[in-house]
């Protein structure tokens, strides 16, 4: 049966043969748990990419989303509003701090809204110019791509108007903030006039890059830098942003309220929807018909509103605090057993594991990585690498994740582990 749907996919759709996912046909799901169709209970650490940020089938969002189909407010916002929606635009504005007129975009997911941000930064502006970071990675489509810095993706198809910054990391300290802050500095002073610059593009934590946590003031002091050149402040909180890293926001560990914010993924709780939360004047000059048909659909609205209840009834923020201290400190223990394991770095349940070769020289353990998700999926734990040498694993499980959960998930990792290290994979 899993052969059979397995050997469908690939001949139908072939995402398993491109991607860095597994042999696994999913047919349900419940909690931090997806079940495939040899019946496996997989413990999933990724939540699919942070999207099921409540797990899967969590009853709020099953209520609601059921209650929104039965009585189904329409589906398109060209034709007019809906109540659902509405009520998540005021939502949205409530909890995202920020000063002046501002308004909200609905889209499908982070690549759209990332897209229209750099539509309408440069728009609204008159400034060609972006800056983001060397590993971001905003989205996959043209214009998201364009202002991304991620290795996987073609430098043929980043835009001439991108500048790209270095993005510090604690454990490769070959690259310091001072340093960034000088190359900041430095550019502005010799080949890229401020004027010409829209916006920067923030990760406050960057995922895809390899989960690197920027250290302690370095955005604080980029921000100041780009806020007296009238630079407008982006935080992509797609990945990171609601409630994951211990706080609602993820800029809110850096000491800074950006112009505009961005949120997809876990927004939806496993429904496609985005949103950007900026400016009345930007967003007006800049998202005239950046429209599709199925934005600002009632139904995703209602899975939206349902997973902001949740983590604001159930305090997620602070769960996802504790719970991911708990989950940090089994993984120091068994960094202590694994010399594989060479920095563990996050906040809250946005956390990862760089494995290296030889911990002096911090060499990539790229092959080893692979290995390992490999067999840890085999023992019935999901989770993906990230990062330009694909040896970092990534941890964004469900902000349901509990003690239980920890416990099984160190366990398998510390049996993935010494099987590697014994050579038996
Ligand atoms: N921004 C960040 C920080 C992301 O991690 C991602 C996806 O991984 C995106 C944007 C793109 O989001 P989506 O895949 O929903 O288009």
């Amino acid at each position: 049966m899993a052969t059979d749907l397995y050997a469908r996919d690939v001949a139908a759709i072939g995402t398993l043969q491109k991607l860095r996912f597994f042999p696994q046909t999913a047919v349900g799901g419940a909690g931090c748990y997806l079940r495939d169709s040899n019946g496996a209970a997989l413990l999933d650490l990724s939540a699919s990419w942070g999207a099921a940020s409540l797990g899967y089938s969590h009853p709020a969002i099953v209520e609601a989303v059921s209650r929104a189909v039965r009585d189904q407010a329409g589906a398109s916002v060209l034709s007019g509003t809906n109540a659902a929606i509405v009520e998540l635009a005021e939502r949205l504005l409530r909890i995202t701090p920020g000063e002046g007129a501002r308004k909200v975009w609905f889209g499908h997911s982070g690549s759209d809204a990332n897209e229209t941000v750099y539509r309408a930064v440069v728009r609204a502006t008159g400034r060609r110019r972006i800056i983001a970071f060397s590993g971001a990675y905003h989205g996959g489509t043209t214009g998201s791509m364009m202002i991304s810095g991620h290795p996987s993706q073609a430098h043929a198809e980043r835009s001439s108007d991108l500048v790209l910054l270095p993005y510090p990391c604690r454990y490769h300290d070959t690259v310091t903030a001072e340093s960034v802050l000088e190359i900041f500095d430095h550019m502005i002073a010799t080949s890229v006039p401020p004027h010409e610059i829209a916006a920067i593009f923030i990760e406050p934590i960057q995922s895809d890059g390899g989960l690197i946590v920027p250290p302690e003031g370095f955005l604080a002091a980029l921000v100041r830098r780009c806020r007296a050149h009238g630079i407008l402040i982006v935080s992509d909180e797609v990945k990171i942003g609601l409630a994951r890293t211990g706080k609602l926001h993820g800029f809110a560990h850096e000491g800074f309220t950006p112009d505009i914010a961005v949120f997809g993924k876990g927004l939806g709780g496993g429904l496609p929807i985005s949103a950007i939360v900026g400016p009345a004047d930007v967003l007006d000059a800049g998202t005239a018909f950046a429209m599709q048909t199925l934005h600002g659909n009632p139904v995703c609205a209602a899975a939206a509103l349902a997973v902001l209840d949740t983590i604001e009834r159930e305090d997620l923020a602070e769960r996802s605090a504790s719970q991911g201290a708990d989950l940090m400190a089994a993984l120091r223990g068994l960094s202590e057993k694994h010399p594989i394991i060479g920095d563990i770095r996050g906040r809250g349940l946005a956390i990862g594991v760089e494995l290296v070769d030889d911990r002096n020289k911090k060499t990539p353990a790229t092959r080893a990585a692979a290995r390992l998700l490999y067999r840890c999926h085999e023992l019935g734990l999901v989770a993906y690498y990230v990062g330009g040498n694909a040896n970092v694993i990534e941890f964004t499980p469900p902000l349901t994740f509990g003690p239980a959960e920890i416990a099984e998930a160190t366990a398998i990792l510390d049996q993935a582990l010494s099987d590697l290290a014994a050579g038996r994979l």
